[in-house]
């Protein structure tokens, strides 16, 4: 196999591990493209140029997709996240480049990838030039103050199929330059404009063939005496490979990255204080602005991935002191502590283990269950203050369902699914064995599509999808009437009613401040309280269950605590599904007023007792005026300003409404609120209505009412795609 020898590969560790503290020798990088201008064809030549796959395997493609190679190693291929050791001007450069995901993604992953590195080499095909994914990602890598190199690629193509002169091809590379450096100049802050805007002269642009791995650079040039005229004559005489003999692709792009990119401590000096909200004058904000190893640990995660052996894998970058196996250290948006596992760093396919890695680097560590990408890793007595505020909530809003395209993969998709589910916390499956029809929900149809995409890509799953379907609530907004529910044996009767919780207790459910499950005793009385409970109900709630409460207002009543057990069981079953459409409840108090119980235990067994709570909050909700909610999302547009109507209209046409426009330079950014039930084609229409200018984002932005004039409609479409008959309940049904 192509994968490097075991001695080799520990030669390198060692080096790899030598280096990590010589500051001024790391570069942190990443590559970025516009799709199929060759991001994937780069990493695998520059890994195996710098020694880290062999040659024959890279740029076949087999790298990055051999699923056989996956399987006969049992290892989750990511090459994508590697370190090099490079030798520049006689001296060695530790290299850790890590995948950043070209695609606008739904979880914001593209920036956070963004976050780990201080620059990035943006691939421009010299056939199609600058295209609007190109614009999007420099722009993202600029906001996040990454530092762009440019690598002009397919040159072969330009000169073999195009047939183009050398005058023209150099009109083409002047070309794409200037619209390289003039997309840069739009949008640089004023105090990286002398630096950041790439001039050839220097050799922060680079040319070649990622695919036939050569390259050159004005420099390079220069020194080898290669000019333009040998490149155009060795690629015309097909002897391409002399040209990567002369002019090694691995060589001339990392030279370019050790000369043009900032090393980690130029690079956190100005990146620290734009990544992290804190107090940079704190210990710790010190440490990172100065890369200190001795520091307190800050550590960023930018990518979770699960590994069948590993388990859960976390990447990340070190901002400051050293993590290290075996550590106790914070979760920070858990706020709990998780002992790491296993450090290690990444080479080619794999991750090899050092017992620790210090400021500066990229780490890959284990140990760290539930954490999720942004999360902020620190030690110390008390977490420092997050890079980012992150929201464990998974609120499910679209639902797909999907099935193996092929018979073979029934029970490689279900762990695939269950994969995919940690590794995205909002992800949620329902697997279903006995259909092999499961359901996969998520924040949205973008975010369904990307989380396909990486099934089928990288889990090597082919699955068929089912159209998104919209996931609705249930709730009241005034209280319903005390309702008695009978059992069927009419020997026990629950009373019982259902209000709206308010919208104070509600976002502080949302939020996390208190945890879902049953409460015992006195124990969260006063967290209660402070959400905006009064104090009776705070003191007699029984169980929280996805944002809704049940609370025991009864007292004194004989053999309840032996049923109550079964009372929370049917709040369950009611709050997943609600009487009218058997979608979700959310933001409702049940409160149970009082009940009268049967004497012997035999009469107040399931079949007794659920069916009568179930039918007395079915009802107190149906006279309440149960009606639907549906799910918003936050959209955040940026276009150049030409496109602001284009962007508005279409905002418009699906039902949203336009919170905040913004100008910086000539782009806009336009926030709006749309409902998810209208967002379904969005990317499509938007690419077109700004001829793929548009960067976009969405987030979740809660329930709101559906308008009554939707309502019938869109329960009658519920409860026929449910099989339940089309017309909504009558109050006569559960009376
Ligand atoms: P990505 O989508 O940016 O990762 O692009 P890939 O690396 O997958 O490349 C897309 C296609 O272009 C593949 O078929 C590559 O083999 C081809 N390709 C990439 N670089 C070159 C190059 O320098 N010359 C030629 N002729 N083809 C290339």
């Amino acid at each position: 196999m192509g994968v490097i020898s075991l001695g080799r590969r520990e030669k390198i560790a060692e080096k790899v591990k030598s280096m990590m503290y010589s500051l001024d020798n790391i570069r942190n990088i990443g590559i970025v493209a516009h799709i199929d201008h060759g991001k994937t064809t780069l990493s695998d030549n520059l890994l195996a140029g710098a020694g880290m796959i062999s040659e024959e395997l890279a740029g076949q493609q087999l790298f990055l997709d051999s699923d056989e190679l996956e399987q006969t190693r049992g290892i989750t291929i990511d090459a994508a996240n590697v370190s090099m050791v490079h030798n520049f001007d006689g001296q060695d450069y530790l290299i850790n480049m890590i995948d950043t995901p070209g695609h606008v993604d739904f979880s914001g992953d593209v920036t956070r990838a963004m976050r780990a590195i201080d620059g990035v080499i943006v691939v421009v095909c010299a056939v199609e030039g600058v295209m609007p994914q190109t614009e999007t990602v420099v722009r993202q890598a600029i906001k996040e103050k990454v530092k762009p190199l440019l690598f002009i690629n397919k040159v072969d193509r330009l000169i073999n199929e195009l047939k183009v002169t050398p005058e023209e091809m150099q009109q083409r590379f002047a070309k794409i330059i200037s619209d390289f450096v003039k997309l840069v100049r739009m949008i640089v802050p004023e105090e990286f404009k002398k630096d950041w805007i790439v001039r050839v002269e220097d050799g922060a642009v680079a040319f070649g063939s990622a695919y036939y791995k050569w390259a050159i650079s004005y420099p390079y040039m220069q020194k080898e005496g290669i000019t333009f005229k040998t490149i155009y004559k060795l690629c015309r005489e097909g002897k391409q490979e002399e040209l990567a003999r002369r002019a090694p692709l691995h060589k001339i792009v990392l030279d370019m990255v050790i000369r043009h990119l900032p090393n980690p401590r130029q690079a956190q000096r100005y990146r620290v204080p734009h990544l992290w909200p804190g107090d940079i004058g704190s210990e710790v904000g010190r440490s990172m602005v100065n890369v200190d190893p001795e520091g307190p640990l800050a550590m960023i995660i930018t990518d979770i991935t699960v590994d069948k052996h590993a388990g859960e894998v976390a990447t990340g970058r070190v901002l400051s002191g050293t993590i290290r196996s075996g550590q106790e250290v914070w979760i920070t948006s858990l706020k709990r502590k998780a002992r790491i596992q296993q450090t290690g760093i990444y080479m080619g396919p794999d991750r090899i283990s050092v017992e620790k890695i210090p400021a500066g680097n990229i780490a890959a560590v284990t140990g760290l269950r539930d954490a999720i990408s942004g999360e902020t890793i620190c030690d110390g007595e008390e977490p420092i203050v997050p890079f980012e505020s992150i929201k464990h909530i998974s609120e499910p809003v679209v639902t797909v369902a999907v099935e193996a395209k092929n018979m073979q993969d029934l029970p490689k998709l279900i762990e695939v699914l269950k994969q995919v589910a940690k590794e995205d916390p909002t992800i949620s499956v329902e697997i279903n064995e006995e259909t092999g029809e499961h359901l996969l929900s998520g924040m949205g149809e973008l975010h369904l599509e990307i989380v396909t995409y990486r099934i089928q890509r990288d889990k090597g799953v082919q699955i068929r999808t089912s159209d998104p379907i919209v996931v609705y609530r249930e709730t009241v907004e005034k209280p319903g009437p005390i309702v008695e529910g009978k059992s069927p044996n009419k020997h026990n009767k629950f009373y019982m009613m259902v209000e709206p919780m308010g919208k104070e207790v509600f976002e502080a459910l949302r939020e996390g401040k208190i945890s879902e499950g049953r409460i015992r005793g006195k124990s969260m009385v006063e967290e209660f309280r402070k959400i905006g409970l009064d104090k009776e109900e705070a003191k007699r709630v029984r169980d929280v269950y996805r944002n809704n409460l049940l609370i025991d207002m009864t007292r004194g009543i004989v053999h309840l605590e032996e049923v109550i057990e079964l009372v929370i069981d049917a709040f369950h079953d009611c709050m997943k599904k609600g009487p009218l459409t058997n979608e979700p409840c959310l933001g409702l108090k049940v409160k149970l007023m009082d009940a009268q119980l049967h004497e012997d235990s035999i009469h107040r067994g399931p079949a007794q007792v659920i069916p009568a709570v179930r039918h007395a909050i079915y009802s107190s909700m149906m006279q309440a005026g149960d009606f639907l909610l549906e799910p918003k999302q936050n959209l955040f547009i940026q276009v150049p300003q030409d496109f602001m109507g284009a962007v508005t209209r279409e905002i418009q046409s699906r039902r949203g409404q336009i919170l905040d426009m913004k100008q910086e330079g000539s782009l806009v950014t336009i926030i709006s609120k749309v409902p998810v039930a209208e967002m379904f084609g969005f990317a499509a229409s938007i690419r077109s209505a700004t001829e793929g200018r548009a960067l976009w984002s969405t987030e979740h932005a809660g329930f709101e009412k559906l308008p009554l004039e939707l309502q019938d409609r869109v329960i009658r479409e519920i409860r026929t795609r449910k099989g339940l008959k089309p017309d909504p309940p009558k109050l006569e049904d559960f009376t």
